[in-house]
């Protein structure tokens, strides 16, 4: 159902290309050695101007066989995949069904299991924090104001809606839940970069006291965005800290250009001839 195509070895990462049953093409990627992102969907509907997956808009969901496909594929060509994210082509919560049955599948196998989302629909996302078997889920927040917001997530949830959501699950989380949920914010140079948009996230943030991923961009070839320089990455870093936002930065297998976030394809069915 599923088989693996060509292979991009970088320093860090392997980057799979994944051929689905109808010639549909997603990919998926292994960081240092046994961490697997898979795809959700062939394309996206969320349409993140920064993101090659979407760039091609929505073509179908992937099936949960097409799911626990991507593991089996890829630990047949030999690899231990001990952690599974759900973090590459594709908003999960849009294939939120076959997402959690392929949690469930994992949890039974012994694999740790994550994903991200950019948060929508809202109600399916306070279910995901508060019920799904997971060890670990991101939202994608990118913007303290509901313009930027707009922009940069175009089809996701409102940021009102979104932290409403997580106002709503925030109080039936335990303190392990608690751990494992974290707010993502990518940055992106003469967009989301400035104090006040930074200064407006921690604002939203500051109820919540969840961890904070602060992201580097990763530049694609479909996208217009451009990352900021290192020094405005970190000076963003401490502005979030003395906020008192516990922050984390990208890690290199997160930046690597084979295989960062946000640089993962998908091609519809391909059309003969
Ligand atoms: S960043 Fe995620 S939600 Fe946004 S277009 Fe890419 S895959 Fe979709």
């Amino acid at each position: 159902m599923v088989r693996l195509g060509q292979e991009h070895i970088g320093e860090q990462n392997r980057r799979f290309v994944v051929i689905l049953d109808d010639d549909s093409e997603v990919e998926a990627v292994l960081y240092r050695g046994d961490t697997l992102c898979i795809s959700s969907q062939v394309g996206c509907a969320v349409g993140c101007p920064f993101c090659a997956s979407g760039a091609n808009g929505l073509a179908r969901p992937l099936a949960f066989e097409e799911l626990t496909g991507q593991v089996e594929a890829v630990r047949q060509a030999g690899h231990a995949v001990r952690r599974v994210t759900v973090s590459g082509v594709g908003e999960p919560l849009h294939n939120a069904a076959a997402v959690e049955e392929f949690l469930e599948w994992c949890r039974d196998g012994g694999i740790r299991r994550s994903l991200t989302t950019s948060g929508g629909p809202t109600e399916r996302l306070v279910h995901f924090m508060v019920q799904a078997p997971h060890n670990g889920l991101t939202i994608s927040v990118h913007a303290g104001t509901e313009e930027t917001h707009r922009r940069l997530v175009p089809h996701g949830p409102t940021l009102d809606a979104l932290f409403g959501a997580v106002g709503e699950a925030y109080p039936q989380l335990g303190t392990r839940r608690r751990k494992k949920t974290a707010l993502a914010y990518l940055m992106i140079a003469g967009d989301n970069d400035t104090d006040a948009e930074l200064d407006a996230f921690a604002a939203r943030v500051a109820p919540f006291p969840l961890a904070v991923h602060l992201y580097a961009f990763n530049p694609v070839p479909t996208s217009t965005c451009r990352p900021v320089t290192r020094g405005r990455y970190e000076e963003a870093y401490e502005r979030l800290t003395g906020h008192g936002l516990r922050v984390r930065m990208s890690s290199q297998a997160r930046i690597e250009a084979n295989g960062g976030c946000g640089t993962l394809v998908a091609l519809g069915k391909r059309r003969p001839g």
